[in-house]
């Protein structure tokens, strides 16, 4: 029974406690056992259950009630012919088959509240070979030949930065997690700390192991508690099965983690503010560099990786770089995870191969757009992305092509917009979130997107003039270069990208435009 935030918003707690009863009930204590899940994917489905029985396929109901739970018992182990076919998300079913899960192999199998559940299917294996069997710098360069780039947005290549850390001089070095995921529409990050808490935990102590580093941090958003509270669980349980804390696997390395919650801000997955907010500052960003690679927190060099990289590790030293760089494309290897939303049939969260195209993404895995209805664009990376007009759905999806189309691959929200949406709307929608969370320390951001916001809020109700466009479109430049951090650097982007493709749009509301 998937127990995910999604699944639970939409009553998975009675779903799962009906079924465990259902099972009491009929004395099928022996044969069945209901697990409490991480996602399963089709979100908007929920609550979702799977059916799993050896040496036959996995089944998986959609909307699932409390009532349905023994009938559901009734189908699959007494072949009784109960009609819940309707409810039954078919085995051959795109949005399943044409994902490619690393991260997420295990999420929806796995009781995120088990560590044996994690061991079971090979968790904390991968740690044991790397302690045993490499060098941290064996690892480091394993993690360097797999490809793998930074999956929090820059896409930098993480064996690089893994280098960078290790080569550093200091004494006290420290890993981070970051998992303050704030774009509006993502909830990746969410999904995996809640889902599949281990395979983070195994990730950053191999990333400790290798850089040389004692202490980690995950920073949680703080709209997060399930995520923080399931966290919070597998470090306890890791740390008294000896894969945490002092001299892990009975090696002499020893590594720590602990939990730092957000607050909200979501300027703070910045990773300099980020850091401040762990010390205990003000959650303000600071001009780089020096880069947290040299000089971190405390001043010690720190590594920090989205949770999703770090989620990727335990898959590459387990199975081997040659293995993780057979998916993806050329330069972007591996899989992405994305939260597909907006005006599309199967919304979720899905993980495919990078290289994939936005088509497949949109009408295969998505189902299409509601209603029949013609697809517009596609935002990615947030407000610091941009939108993928339908001219360009069958190019591969990765950071290269996204950079050159104007948008960005981002941590991986992925709304579609169909052909009611209106571009310069989109735009504001994402300026009146930058010119919320923009935390005040450099006058361009702080100023800077209230105007922006105000020309767009001018240009949507039809009194805006071309000078203002024109003014737009100087400011948009003004923001971008000389903002202090990435915030404001790419607030104008959801601005450039939409009047890049949809100039008309803008053109259309202005009155003096003929
Ligand atoms: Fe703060 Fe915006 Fe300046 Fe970043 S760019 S430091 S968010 S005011």
């Amino acid at each position: 029974c998937c127990a995910s935030t999604p699944c639970i918003s939409s009553g998975g707690t009675a779903v799962y406690e009906a079924v465990k009863q259902a099972i009491e009930a009929e004395g099928l204590q022996a044969e069945v056992e209901a697990v409490a899940t991480g996602c399963v994917g089709p979100c908007s489905r929920g609550p979702l259950i799977t059916v799993k029985m050896e040496g036959r396929e996995d089944v998986v109901y959609e909307q699932v009630t409390p009532e349905m739970a023994a009938r559901i018992l009734d189908k699959h182990l007494r072949s009784k012919p109960v009609a819940l076919d309707d409810k039954m998300l078919p085995a051959d079913w795109p949005f399943f088959v044409k994902q490619k899960k690393i991260v997420l192999a295990d999420s929806g199998t796995v009781d995120p509240e088990k560590l044996e559940s994690y061991v079971a299917r090979g968790g904390y294996t991968a740690l044991g070979h790397a302690l045993r069997e490499m060098t941290p710098e064996e690892v480091c360069e394993e993690i360097a030949r797999s490809g793998i780039r930074g999956r929090g947005g820059a896409g930098y290549p993480s064996g690089l930065k893994w280098h960078m850390v290790r080569k550093a001089p200091g004494e006290k070095k420290y890993v981070v997690a970051n998992g303050d995921e704030g774009d509006p529409g993502a909830y990746m990050d969410r999904t995996l700390m809640e889902s599949d808490p281990h395979r983070v935990l195994e990730g950053m102590a191999i990333a400790g192991y290798a850089v040389g580093a004692d202490q980690g941090y995950i920073y949680v958003r703080g709209e997060y508690p399930l995520a923080a509270k399931r966290l919070e669980k597998a470090i306890r349980a890791a740390e008294r099965r000896g894969l945490l804390g002092s001299r892990v696997l009975d090696s002499n390395f020893s590594f720590r983690i602990d939990i730092r919650m957000g607050a909200g801000a979501f300027v703070c997955g910045e990773e300099t503010a980020l850091m401040a907010s762990i010390m205990g500052r003000r959650g303000q960003p600071v001009p780089r560099p020096p880069y947290p690679a040299n000089k971190g927190l405390w001043g010690g060099p720190t590594l920090i990786n989205n949770v999703e990289t770090f989620g990727n590790i335990a898959a590459i030293i387990g199975n081997g770089a040659e293995w993780y760089a057979s998916f993806g494309t050329e330069k972007s290897k591996g899989a992405k995870i994305f939260a597909l939303a907006g005006k599309v049939n199967n919304t979720g969260l899905i993980e495919v191969p990078i290289g994939i195209t936005l088509r497949e993404i949109v009408y295969d895995i998505g189902g299409g757009i509601p209603g029949g209805r013609a697809f517009k664009a596609a935002q990615t990376g947030g407000p610091s992305g941009g939108c993928i007009p339908a001219e360009y759905l069958d190019t591969p999806i990765d950071y290269e092509t996204l950079q050159k189309l104007g948008s960005i691959m981002g941590s991986g929200g992925l709304i579609v917009m169909d052909d009611q949406s209106c571009m310069p709307d989109v735009a504001k929608f994402f300026m009146e979130f930058c010119m919320d969370e923009s935390c005040g320390k450099c006058t361009p951001c702080r100023v800077g997107t209230v105007q922006m916001h105000r020309m767009l809020d001018k240009i949507t109700n039809g009194t805006a003039t071309m000078d203002d466009l024109k003014r737009l479109e100087e400011l948009c430049l003004m923001v971008k270069e000389s903002s202090l951090c990435g915030l404001g650097q790419t607030a104008p982007n959801p601005i450039y990208s939409t009047l890049r493709y949809f100039r008309d749009e803008y053109e259309a509301h202005i009155k003096d435009h003929h």
